[in-house]
């Protein structure tokens, strides 16, 4: 039988199940000190304060939505959101399909309606210029994915909302997906602090894992103040309640969307070998494949733009022949796969049908391959080595 590798693997450090284990063990296991401590960590690696963890990505991007509802918009505050109209049941969000359906059932969970935008077909990246299109009154969110952690051009979609703006008397507020995308870095500064929404996802899979658990970097304090009432009922944990079991005045009823303290010492356990090893090893087998992969023919690397540096969490490639080609890696033990695939297709989203070219030619070209720090120098060379003689 050929070695297998596969697509994706979970990183635990040594330390993960030490740190779990005296949580486990010291009679206080919900939201308290340990994920004040995550929290604190993640401030200092982002170099932001506005951060609040969740017990999922898809929470946080729930949560968002919620909180940007028109009827609750006077308590949104800060630059670009003065004069932002809050959104509500009729207005639109333009989003990639091509993305974990986390993304996008949240927009459609908060009642609010869909407007496909489509991807450029090398990158798998949101498509600027159709999103520019259509862009109208009624949009009054855009959210986006760092597909694969190759970050949007984000100064580019600046522009665009400045036209915007001119034209409607507001600017749509952008939200980042950015799960793929930890330790991406965009003009100099980490991916997710370039002012807008930012979610990231703390899954098995992911770069960094707490078994599950997410975050998001909000614009501003206000509304992490809001945020951190709105994952926990609504109730402020950190006044000194006046009896522990029954709370102050609820103005807000909010979620369960909480971490807590076992979940935050695995992630708390993993962060710095997530920096310091995971995210660098990621980056270096991505060097080699872009090196050797860049001449060969029927097969096109991803399209990066300038002062990026992605985190490399997928490696994705375009190839001409994409069934021969994921046919040829699977018989030599190569995992290799699409990885989400389009929401569009749907039935739950039927109504939002519309024509994605781009999306249309991305999926029947993209291939991801194994790139993450279980890669081993032999390994990728045996992927390239099955790449060249199997296939070409
Ligand atoms: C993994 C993932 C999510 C969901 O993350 P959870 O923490 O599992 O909710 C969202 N978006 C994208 C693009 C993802 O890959």
């Amino acid at each position: 039988m050929p070695k297998q590798i596969p697509l994706f693997k979970v990183f635990m450090s040594e330390e993960a199940p030490l740190e779990a284990s005296k949580v486990l063990q010291s009679g206080y296991i919900g939201q308290g000190p340990i994920v004040e401590k995550f929290e604190y960590s993640l401030k200092n690696f982002f170099g932001n304060q506005n951060i609040v963890t969740t017990n999922s990505a898809t929470s946080a991007e729930h949560l968002i939505l919620h909180m940007l509802r028109k009827d609750n918009r006077e308590m949104v505050r800060g630059k670009h959101l003065y004069s932002w109209p809050g959104i509500n049941e009729e207005d639109e969000i333009l989003t990639s399909p091509l993305t974990c359906t986390a993304t996008n059932w949240p927009i459609i969970l908060n009642n609010y309606k869909i407007k496909w935008v489509d991807v450029e077909p090398n990158s798998c990246n949101i498509d600027l210029k159709d999103l520019e299109r259509k862009i109208s009154i009624k949009t009054k969110i855009i959210v986006l994915v760092h597909w694969g952690g190759n970050p949007v051009d984000l100064d580019k979609l600046s522009i665009i909302l400045d036209k915007s703006e001119k034209k409607f008397g507001f600017r749509p507020l952008v939200i980042e997906d950015c799960a793929h995308a930890f330790g991406s870095i965009y003009n100099n500064a980490l991916i997710g602090t370039h002012g807008n929404f930012a979610t990231f996802s703390f899954q098995a899979i992911k770069h960094l894992t707490s078994v599950d658990g997410g975050c998001m970097i909000l614009p501003n304090e206000n509304l992490v103040k809001r945020a951190k009432l709105l994952r926990w009922y609504g109730i402020d944990r950190e006044q000194n309640r006046k009896d522990f079991r029954c709370e102050e005045d609820v103005s807000e009823a909010g979620f369960k969307m909480h971490l807590n303290d076992v979940n935050a010492a695995v992630g708390l356990a993993n962060l710095n070998h997530v920096i310091n090893k995971v995210i660098p090893l990621h980056r270096n087998n991505a060097s080699f494949y872009k090196e050797r992969l860049a001449d060969l023919g029927g097969i096109n690397l991803s399209n990066e733009i300038e002062n990026s540096e992605s985190s490399y969490w997928l490696f994705t490639l375009f190839v001409e022949e994409q069934q021969k080609f994921i046919e040829c890696l699977t018989k030599q033990g190569i995992q290799v796969s699409r990885v989400h695939e389009r929401n569009d297709i749907h039935s739950c989203v039927d109504q939002y049908k519309t024509d994605l070219p781009g999306v249309n030619q991305a999926v029947s070209k993209m291939v991801c391959i194994p790139v993450g720090w279980w890669v081993s120098e032999e390994d990728r060379n045996y992927i390239l080595d099955t790449i060249k003689s199997g296939w070409i």
